[in-house]
């Protein structure tokens, strides 16, 4: 680089230097209306879930049933690097410009049109980080002239988007207890304030951290409200320290008499980590956000000794919470697996829609858990409409109950605490496993045929409590475990699911397992990535696979689409890692085959 403007310097240099370049060089600010009206915008995806709803929905058609199968690569960008591993990301699209986050904490700004690295960041990360579950991104959140995304030291970044520059720089919680972040933020307005805020999770349940939902102000970083997702813990607001969650005496925790707190060390490390997006519902003014696992994992550290599991429901872990972005408050909350002895936690994401039901409109939130139920809730007071399976083989429920929203569990399937004198307890067998019937990577609506898609995985898993005592830093989850296949043709299983009736419209296998999000378009086509490799299109209406593209890696990324110059153009991130191979068992030998990689990958149609 040149320290100063000398005779020698190109026309171009020149034009840059003045900032009388045309395009990316003069890129406009983001606002408010531009994020809500995501959905509506196809020259631009400013959110994680295209639009507030995150109903991975695009009006583009002219990639559709008749004409994918000529989709043509435009362009690959390399991460470059050593580094590699799970690419998790789902990408912004902004004035011609991709904003990619990739593993190791790194976000990239690229030329839409030609794949050209605009600047890149990477985040200096130290030694001693904890991910549970590999070092993913799943994406950036944008907003006025900043992109924001979390890093794996548990910290929020923002970077001014023309030039890749640290704006600001949040650490939210110490990383050598276990904190971490993984998940994109969220950019919402609270419309009773007119405040616009930045709402990020964060991870550590496996190390049993307490987890905390944030909203900060997003052109400083400073924090509005802070919110535990564990009963009695108290939040702050505008830096006070402000009300409990749900009762301060937290009896959905079971006391005990020899701990200074009163309560049972599980209480003071009790997880609930909203590590997902959060969805945010304009007209409610409601943030919806999915909790994750109690920890321990083992439910009888959170159960009295001789009790009852049912009597301590570990609140408000593994479940869906509503939060008021006025003040942090809990405004509802529904749980998927009380008491939640499998991991099943309730990250996955929650998609807004709404739907007739005898002339009246219901607005619903719609969840498939990783416990193997789809969820549809009334998300204006939390109440439990239907739950039905969307995987094969659900052993620990056999449904939900209509009239208490609580699950049927079949008995056995709570793993036995040892024997006495046994370090481990008798092993079951469970499905689905703790890598859920469904995991973190998000499905999509399509406002065209009502169904949602869904990447779903049918396996299971041996499952057995050990001994547990919480040591700072350390994987704090009391259970033993190892997963295997349900079946010897497929793990994987695209579906494509009623929300009204439950029924399984089509399903599709896959050998390696589905860890993809979907994105479902007005053209019928519905994109996803396969564990091998493959970038592939569907029939939204009858499951048919219409066009693949081999990716090089396997691919565990939300895909994106977009309108630029009159042309559709779909893109996608190509990357193997996350949590299966780490944890899967044999799903880690199946998998072992997958080559590294770090890309993007952007497709269109040819112009003649
Ligand atoms: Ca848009
Ligand atoms: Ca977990």
């Amino acid at each position: 680089m040149k320290k100063t403007i000398s005779l020698s310097i190109s026309p171009i240099c020149l034009a840059i230097a003045l900032g009388i370049m045309t395009g990316p060089a003069q890129a406009k600010p983001v606002t408010w209306e531009d994020i809500k009206n995501d959905a509506a915008t196809p020259e631009d995806v400013l959110g994680y879930g295209i639009g507030p709803k995150a109903q991975r929905w695009s009006d583009l058609n002219a990639i559709n049933t008749k004409t994918v199968g000529k989709l043509t690569p435009a362009w690959s960008f390399s991460f470059g690097d050593e580094k590699q591993r799970g690419q998790e990301t789902q990408a912004l699209v902004h004035d011609g410009i991709l904003y990619i986050t990739g593993s190791y904490s790194r976000l990239f700004a690229v030329d839409a049109r030609t794949g050209q690295r605009l600047w890149s960041y990477s985040h200096r990360l130290p030694e001693d980080i904890r991910p549970c579950c590999d070092v993913v991104n799943r994406g950036a959140a944008i907003f006025g002239d900043m992109v924001y995304f979390g890093t794996l030291d548990a910290a929020i970044v923002a970077l001014d988007k023309k030039t890749g520059k640290v704006v600001w720089k949040k650490k939210f919680a110490d990383h050598t207890e276990g904190y971490t972040m993984t998940g994109a933020p969220t950019i919402i307005k609270d419309q009773k304030t007119g405040k616009v805020m930045l709402i990020h999770g964060s991870s550590g349940d496996e190390f049993g951290v307490v987890g905390k939902l944030f909203a900060r102000d997003p052109k400083t970083g400073e924090e509005i409200w802070m919110r535990p997702f564990v009963e009695g813990h108290f939040g702050r607001l505008n830096g006070e320290k402000s009300t409990p969650t749900g009762d301060p005496k937290a009896p959905s925790w079971p006391d005990d008499p020899n701990s200074p707190t009163g309560k049972v060390e599980a209480w003071s490390h009790g997880g609930g980590a909203p590590w997902q997006s959060a969805s945010f519902d304009v007209e409610t003014n409601t943030i919806i956000v999915g909790a994750g696992n109690p920890a321990p994992w083992n439910g009888w550290a959170r159960t009295s000794p001789g009790g009852n599991p049912a009597d301590y429901d570990s609140l408000y872990t593994s479940g869906q919470v509503a939060v008021d972005p006025s003040t942090g408050e809990v405004k509802w909350f529904y749980q998927h697996t009380p008491n939640d002895a499998w991991d099943f936690s309730g990250n996955n994401e929650l998609v807004l829609f709404e739907y007739q039901d005898q002339g009246k409109t219901i607005k619903a939130t719609a969840h498939a858990d990783r416990n193997g139920f789809f969820y549809v809730v009334n998300r204006e007071n939390g109440q439990f409409i239907r739950g039905f399976p969307f995987v094969d083989n659900i052993t620990w429920a056999t449904g939900i109950d209509p009239k208490t929203g609580r699950p049927i569990e079949v008995e056995g399937q709570r793993p036995p605490l040892p024997e006495p004198g046994q370090k481990h307890g008798k092993s079951i067998e469970v499905s689905p496993p703790f890598l859920g019937g469904k995991n973190w990577n998000p499905m999509a609506y399509s406002r065209d045929t009502g169904l949602f898609y869904l990447g779903a995985n049918h396996w299971k898993e041996d499952y057995w409590t050990e001994e547990v005592t919480y040591t700072r830093g350390a994987a704090y989850l009391g259970q033993g475990f190892r997963i295997k296949k349900m079946y010897d043709d497929h793990v994987g299983v695209l579906r494509a699911v009623d929300p009204g009736s439950g029924k399984i419209v089509w399903s599709h296998k896959e050998k390696l397992p589905l860890w993809s999000g979907v994105l479902a378009t007005k053209g019928g086509v519905i994109f996803t990535g396969t564990g091998d490799g493959y970038f592939k299109a569907f029939d939204a209406r009858s499951g048919k696979e219409l066009w693949k593209f081999q990716t090089g890696s396997g691919i565990v990324s939300s895909p994106i689409t977009w309108e630029m110059d009159g042309e559709q153009y779909v893109g996608i991130a190509s990357g193997y890692g996350g949590a299966v191979p780490l944890w899967g068992g044999d799903m880690a030998d199946l998998t072992k085959p997958v080559p590294q990689g770090g890309s993007f990958w952007v497709f269109k149609l040819p112009k003649h």
